[in-house]
């Protein structure tokens, strides 16, 4: 049992475990969902008690149902000329706060549960950037591995064929995600601004030369790693002369390794569903170029790497936790530390671990790692840089300008320690110690839970 929940009395205790019943009844068999709620429930539930005002109006209970649900079919021709049919969803899980935002993800794995784990997590992020966003998720069950470009761009036309319907610049607002990068959104919103007749930000992380804003690319790893350095400059400490573990080597990864190497650190890991790279002399700026080529234009693997640099290690099958480092970025995907590898970073001595990835750890392995005063960023604070700058490109294409890669930058990191300070604010104990799960769940709770309360009963 962990800490928080350990110093709950037994009536909240009791008020939790009845809290998660109605929430496993109602969701059967969702257990990503169901983690994240849980995760929530057990920072916000001492807080909702005391203000009793949420606990009478049920706000928990309502945050925890999405608005609505959209499910469709995506009946596609591959390149044999044979029909191939997937699933996609778009989960619209809560506007109080502004037009439901949120990425699509395209991978084998993708189902409802994913995306309302997903959907659920981004309203608490999307309200602690401070900028006007409610949350949503959406995806398909597509794997873009292994497809050609026409392949790919068929099925994208296809699934915005029926998801235009949907959304909307001051509706719902989508993004990339895993398996969803600048390919898949030009097809997709391409297809958006073709079928209806008009140009409007109804996408984000779109490319620069089509209303895309400098630096969304690079923001949910530089932001990642600007809210470590907040984390760790708050311990007098700092990410210069740490040695870094990463895990994925995607969007996120890339751009955390670039700006920890940029910030002084050295990044001695990289991985994807194959192994991970372990490169002791640490990932360049020079062999960063290498992976970025590799990944973002040849979609190669990472195990290539060390044909490349051969002084580096690649460990098939296995991911880069058990590495000695100071700081860990798991960039990867849902439950990529367990509470095994938390205990061994734990062991080998890390001091940070900020999430690039959206729920990395399992509920045990976050608890490991508040319990042994770890500075412990959860993905809903640490990763909301690549959401932040989604607003801040929703801004530039409602003025029609764009703003420089500085200015960009500039806001994003002003955005991080906003973040970083909203969880001092709402999660340092009587000792002055800082829980960031807490902080982050309660801090990302208020403004929608307030702005509920406004709205009534609905
Ligand atoms: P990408 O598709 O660009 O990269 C994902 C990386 O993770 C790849 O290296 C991939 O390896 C690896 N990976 C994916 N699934 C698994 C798995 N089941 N096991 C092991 N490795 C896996 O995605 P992003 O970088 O965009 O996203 C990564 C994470 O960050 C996700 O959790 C996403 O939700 C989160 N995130 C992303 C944001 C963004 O702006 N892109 C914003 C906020 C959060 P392989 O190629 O072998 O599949």
């Amino acid at each position: 049992m962990s800490n928080t929940v350990k110093i709950m009395s037994n009536a909240m205790q009791a008020e939790l475990q009845s809290f998660m019943a109605g929430v496993e009844a109602r969701n059967p068999g969702q257990l990503k969902f169901q983690q994240a709620v849980s995760e929530v429930a057990e920072s916000l539930m001492p807080f909702v008690i005391e203000n009793g005002k949420y606990k009478e109006a049920k706000i928990l209970e309502r945050m925890t149902e999405p608005d609505r649900i959209i499910s469709f079919r995506v009946v596609w021709e591959d390149d044999k000329g044979d029909i191939q049919m997937n699933r996609a969803w778009r989960v619209q899980f809560n506007n109080a706060i502004g037009p439901y935002k949120g990425g699509m993800r395209f991978h084998p794995t993708v189902d409802e549960d994913t995306l309302k784990f997903l959907g659920f997590e981004q309203c608490f992020k999307n309200s602690l950037t401070g900028l006007p966003m409610g949350g949503g998720k959406g995806g398909s069950n597509f794997d873009p591995k292994g497809k050609s470009d026409a392949e790919v761009m068929r099925f994208c036309q296809s699934l915005m064929m029926e998801l235009s319907r949907h959304i909307g610049e001051d509706i719902d607002v989508p993004a990339g995600d895993i398996g969803v990068g600048a390919r898949e959104v030009g097809y997709m919103f391409g297809q958006y601004q073709r079928f209806q007749n008009r140009w409007a930000g109804v996408f984000t992380g779109k490319g620069l030369t089509y209303g895309g804003s400098l630096t969304r690319k690079e923001a949910t790893g530089y932001g990642t790693v600007y809210f470590c350095e907040n984390m760790l400059n708050h311990k007098d400490d700092s990410v210069k002369g740490k040695t870094v573990t990463v895990s994925g080597s995607g969007n996120v990864s890339i751009y955390a390794v670039e700006k920890v190497t940029e910030m002084g650190g050295k990044v001695v890991t990289m991985s994807d569903s194959g192994g991970f790279i372990y490169d002791a002399e640490g990932i360049t700026a020079e062999k960063l170029a290498f992976i970025k080529d590799l990944k973002e234009v040849r979609r190669g693997r990472i195990s290539e790497y060390v044909t490349e640099y051969p002084n580096a290690e690649y460990h098939e099958g296995e991911k880069p936790w058990g590495v000695k480092c100071d700081i860990a970025l798991p960039c990867a995907t849902e439950n990529e530390i367990n509470a095994e590898a938390a205990q061994t970073l734990v062991d080998n001595g890390v001091m940070a671990v900020s999430e690039g990835a959206n729920m990395p750890s399992t509920m045990d392995a976050m608890h490991i790692f508040v319990d042994n005063g770890v500075a412990f960023g959860p993905a809903k604070a640490a990763n909301a840089g690549g959401v932040a700058v989604s607003g801040l490109e929703q801004s530039q294409n409602a003025l029609r300008l764009s703003w420089s890669a500085e200015e960009v930058d500039q806001k994003l990191q002003v955005i991080m320690k906003d973040i970083h300070q909203k969880c001092v604010t709402y999660g340092t104990d009587s000792e002055g110690n800082v829980n960031y799960v807490n902080g982050a769940n309660i801090g990302g709770f208020v403004k929608v839970a307030d702005s509920m309360l406004s709205y009534g009963i609905m």
